[in-house]
C-alpha cells in the first residue's frame, strides 16, 4: 500500500436532490425526494431535509410518503444529472488520468498518478481546491475522502458528509477502523452483518481479532479472506480508468450460420441473460451494453449503447441488446453473437435506480396507457411532478403537480428567487415541455451554453 493519502474519493452530496434544489429555488432547505413516482417506485435520492424524517434511498416511495407527507416528490431528470456529472468528471480528469467513476456522482482519482499530490499536505490542498472548483462550476457540494487506499478513501468521504473533507493519515487506519461497525466495510450487507453479529462480532476490531481462519469458517474462503484483509485495512486495489475497466461479456459461435431473424433475436436475449448472470455473480453493474455480431463472411461488427445509469437488470440489458440488433444487417447469416456490459461499477445507490435508466421509462408516462381500439382523441398531455415546462406568457417553470384535468406550475429558474404558482388546464396550448436550464449561468460567448 502506498505511504501517502493520494487516493481521492469524491461523492456529491444527495446528488439528484441537490440538483433539484439548485434548479428550483422554492425547494432549497426543504425536504425533496427524487425517484419513481409510479406504484412500484423507489426513492433514488432524498435531500438531507427529507432524511431527517427517516427517508432514504431504495425505500419504497409509498413508505417515504407516509414518513414525509409534505416533502416534494419529483421524477428524476437524468439529462440534467448527466450534464452536471460530466462537468464534475471533467474537473477530476484535470487532476489525473486515472479517474474511476462509480456512478454519476462518485469517483476515485489517483492523485499520485497525476502528479497533483505526493504527500498529505499536497493531497489536502488538492482536495480543498477540487471542492471549490466543483462549487464554482455546478453550485453543488461534494464531499472528499483522501487515504492511501480505495477502501479508506471511500470511508473517509462518507465521514466527510455533508460538504466536507476527511483525510486519513497512513498509519492511523486500523485505529480509526477498529471501533467502526462491520457494516462500514465494503461488501458487508445486512445478511453478513447479522451472521457476524450472531457470532459476537460487531466491530471491525472484533473482525481482526477473530482471525482469518475463524472468518473463513463463518463466511467461506473468498469472503472470509477478503473481509479479514479489509479489517486490517489492507487494500491494494488500483484506481482503474473507466476505459480500461474490464467488461463482462459472453458469446456463442454457431456450427451453422443462423439466418432466421427471430432466432437471432432469441439468441441475443439468451446471451443478455447469461451476461447479466455473470455481472451479478461479480457484484457489478454496468452502463454500456455492447452487441457483437460476426457475419457469414467473417466481418465483425460491434454496436454499443450507453444507459443513463449502471444496470444489472436482465430486462434492461435484453432491450438494449435488441435495439442494437435492430441496427445490424444480418442478411447472409451470422456465425457468432456476443453481448457484453462495460462501464462497470460496484453497487451504488444509483443502480437501484437502473430501472429508470431505461429510455422507455423516462420518456413515457408511468401509468400504463389503456389500450383502446377506438381512441378518437389524442391523449391529454401527461405532466409529471418536477418536469421542466415553458409557458408562452409566464416563461420557464416546473410541474408541481397535476390531477383532475389541471396542472400546477411553479415559475422559477436556478437564478430567480422562489417563484409563483399558477394552475392551468392540462390541455393548455400555451404550456409545453421544456429542457432543463443550466444550474450556473454560462458566460456569454462561451461554448457550453448548449450543454443540455
Ligand atoms: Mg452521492
Amino acid at each position: 500500500m502506498r505511504n501517502a493519502p493520494t487516493i481521492l474519493h469524491l461523492d456529491m452530496d444527495a446528488f439528484y436532490a441537490s440538483v433539484e434544489q439548485a434548479s428550483k429555488p422554492s425547494l432549497r432547505g426543504k425536504a425533496v425526494v427524487v425517484g419513481g413516482l409510479g406504484p412500484r417506485g423507489v426513492v433514488a435520492t432524498a435531500s438531507y431535509e427529507a432524511r431527517v424524517f427517516g427517508v432514504h434511498s431504495a425505500m419504497p416511495m409509498a413508505q417515504a410518503r407516509r414518513l414525509a407527507p409534505n416533502a416534494a416528490y419529483l421524477v428524476p431528470r437524468f439529462s440534467l444529472y448527466r450534464a452536471v456529472s460530466d462537468q464534475v468528471m471533467a474537473l477530476l480528469r484535470e487532476l489525473s488520468p486515472l479517474v474511476e467513476p462509480l456512478s454519476l456522482d462518485e469517483a476515485f482519482v489517483d492523485l499520485a498518478a497525476g502528479g497533483t499530490a505526493w504527500d498529505a499536505e499536497s493531497a489536502r490542498q488538492t482536495g480543498l481546491r477540487l471542492r471549490e472548483d466543483i462549487r464554482a462550476a455546478t453550485g453543488l457540494a461534494g464531499s472528499v475522502g483522501l487515504a492511501a487506499s480505495k477502501m479508506l478513501a471511500k470511508i473517509a468521504s462518507e465521514e466527510a458528509k455533508p460538504d466536507g473533507l476527511v483525510l486519513i493519515e497512513p498509519g492511523t487506519e486500523r485505529a480509526l477502523l477498529g471501533p467502526m461497525p462491520v457494516r462500514t466495510l465494503p461488501g458487508v450487507g445486512p445478511a453478513t452483518g447479522d451472521h457476524l453479529r450472531r457470532a459476537g462480532i460487531t466491530t471491525v476490531e472484533e473482525l481482526a481479532e477473530a482471525g482469518e481462519a475463524e472468518l473463513v469458517r463463518l463466511l467461506g474462503k473468498a469472503h472470509g479472506q477478503a473481509l479479514y484483509a479489509m479489517a486490517l485495512a489492507r487494500d491494494e486495489r488500483p484506481v482503474v480508468a473507466e476505459r480500461e475497466a474490464k467488461s463482462v461479456s459472453v458469446e456463442d459461435t454457431y456450427d451453422v450460420d443462423i439466418h432466421d431473424r427471430p432466432r437471432i433475436g432469441f439468441e441475443v436475449r439468451r446471451l443478455a441473460d447469461r451476461c447479466v448472470r455473470r455481472l451479478r455473480e461479480a457484484g457489478l453493474s454496468g452502463r454500456t451494453i455492447v452487441l457483437k455480431v460476426r457475419r457469414y463472411d467473417f466481418s465483425t461488427l460491434t454496436r454499443s449503447e450507453t444507459l443513463r445509469g449502471p444496470t444489472d437488470d436482465p430486462e434492461v440489458v435484453r432491450e438494449a441488446a435488441g435495439r442494437l440488433l435492430d441496427s445490424v444487417d444480418t442478411t447472409g447469416g451470422v456465425r457468432l453473437l456476443g453481448v457484453g456490459v462495460s462501464g462497470l461499477a460496484d453497487y451504488t445507490q444509483e443502480d437501484l435506480f437502473a430501472q429508470a435508466a431505461k429510455p422507455s421509462r423516462e420518456e413515457s408516462p408511468e401509468e400504463p396507457v389503456a389500450e383502446s381500439a377506438a381512441a378518437p382523441e389524442p391523449a391529454a398531455p401527461h405532466w409529471r411532478a418536477g418536469q421542466d415546462v415553458r409557458h408562452d406568457e409566464f416563461g420557464h417553470g416546473w410541474v408541481q403537480g397535476s390531477g383532475v384535468g389541471r396542472v400546477t406550475v411553479r415559475f422559477e429558474t436556478p437564478q430567480s428567487g422562489p417563484g409563483r404558482v399558477r394552475t392551468f388546464l392540462v390541455t393548455d396550448p400555451a404550456l409545453r415541455p421544456a429542457d432543463p436550464l443550466p444550474l450556473v449561468p454560462v458566460p456569454a460567448g462561451q461554448p457550453g451554453s448548449g450543454l443540455l
